[in-house]
């Protein structure tokens, strides 16, 4: 099998595994409970908060555990929200391509009276901090734009954005969840108010993640109860998950060069394979690119049939993101880049991982042209384009 689907979720490392056990089994406390028991297990969150701390170059306690990106993006925004309102801001930027965490949670906060300003992407994926600057005004109380985005790879000007916003004293929020782990980060030289990322992106676990908050920016809890996490998210601590987090994180940052750049030189064979397919193009930016993200439109394709035939030759893939597949809608980050629907449908994403090897990129680029070949054979639509019954839209 080939596993090419790591921006869906990533395989657990040994080392994370190993560093959650024992919070699994002996050192089952309560970090609550005052016992030594507990206190072992208090011990260990501190622990990985200060190593969370050290890999995005932050205070421990600017570190918020979560139960994963989805719910820190959550916090973030409704956080900054409510912030806003109290001082009769409430307007929000973001773009057009955001994870549905932050779209849908700003579309509940259309509902409740908020202005939200989704800025255009243009065709590669990029916003500029221009456009920032332009779309804020004097209601504006929060700036969400994702650090990395999960279909098509490309990377922001996150440093330049969040000097835009720390200049017009606007918080700025990232949801981080493709970049922790795989690009370098410093939260203090990117004046970044708040960062999401989620341990099951970078070989932790599933089911936990961290909000960054930098210090004196409020923080409302999403989750009302006990006193945990200095009262900004109740609920017993996932202990082992955070465990596994932080080390997944650690490992991730220590060997983050040398992963990236053996990461980057499969994708680029990948990618120079696949442009090989006639009337494919890639999505995204060539050059800011997430170092593992590989991701085309192949006109006269259904991605979805795409998917079952790679799956039966043993190629885990994607046309998308994980969460909107099942559905039929094409995705919402190819129509923000400008691809016309009959295009977006037929879209694979490839995520490769340090893991992946040559021989992996290899098959793939032998495969997937004859499967794509082999569904233009079955497909009208392919044949009222040969026939030049309608035009092409990818040349
Ligand atoms: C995976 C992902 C999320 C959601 O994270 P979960 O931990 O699965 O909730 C949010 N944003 C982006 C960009 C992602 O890739």
């Amino acid at each position: 099998m080939i596993y090419a689907d790591n921006a869906a979720t990533t395989k657990l490392s040994p080392v994370a595994l190993q560093a959650m056990l024992p919070y699994l089994t002996e050192h089952y406390g309560n970090p609550s409970s005052l016992y030594t028991l507990g206190q072992r297990a208090a011990e260990a969150l501190e622990e990985a908060r200060k190593t969370v701390a050290q890999c995005l170059h932050c205070r421990p306690e600017e570190i918020y555990f979560t139960s994963g990106g989805s719910e820190a993006d959550n916090q973030a925004i409704r956080s900054a929200a409510r912030w806003g309102k109290m001082r009769g801001k409430t307007h929000i930027i973001s773009t057009a391509f955001e994870h549905h965490a932050v779209l849908h949670t700003l579309a509940a906060l259309e509902k409740e009276g908020f202005t939200v300003t989704l800025l255009d992407v243009g065709p590669e994926g990029r916003v500029t901090p221009q456009q920032v600057a332009q779309a804020i005004t004097d209601e504006t109380c929060l700036v969400t734009i994702m650090y990395a985005n999960n279909e098509i790879g490309t990377i922001q000007p996150i440093g330049e954005i969040g000097k835009v916003c720390r200049e017009k004293k606007v918080t700025f929020h990232t949801d981080a969840v493709q970049a922790v782990g795989h690009l370098a980060i410093d939260v203090g030289a990117e004046q970044i108010d708040m960062l999401s990322l989620s341990g099951h992106k970078f070989h932790g676990p599933k089911g936990v993640g961290a909000l960054y908050v930098r210090k004196g920016v409020p923080l409302s809890p999403l989750i009302e109860g006990g006193a945990q996490e200095r009262r900004k998210r109740a609920g017993t601590e996932n202990v082992a998950g955070i465990v596994g987090l932080a080390a997944a994180l650690k490992e991730a940052c220590d060997h983050l060069d040398a992963n990236a750049a053996k990461v980057t030189a499969l994708r680029d064979k990948l990618i120079a394979g696949l442009a090989a397919i006639p009337h494919g193009a890639l999505n995204g930016s060539r050059e800011d690119r997430l170092p593992g993200n590989v991701s085309f439109c192949f006109e006269g394709i259904e991605g979805e049939s795409l998917l079952l035939l790679l799956d039966d030759k043993g190629i885990c893939a994607s046309s998308g993101s994980a969460c909107t597949s099942g559905s039929l809608d094409p995705s919402h980050v190819l129509l923000a880049i400008g691809r016309p629907h009959e295009v977006a449908h037929g879209s694979l994403r490839l995520s490769l991982c340090e893991e992946n090897t040559e021989a992996e990129v290899d098959a793939m680029v032998r495969d997937i042209p004859q499967v794509v070949e082999y569904l233009r054979n079955m497909s009208p639509v392919w044949r009222d384009l040969q026939k030049g019954d309608r035009s092409y839209v990818i040349q």
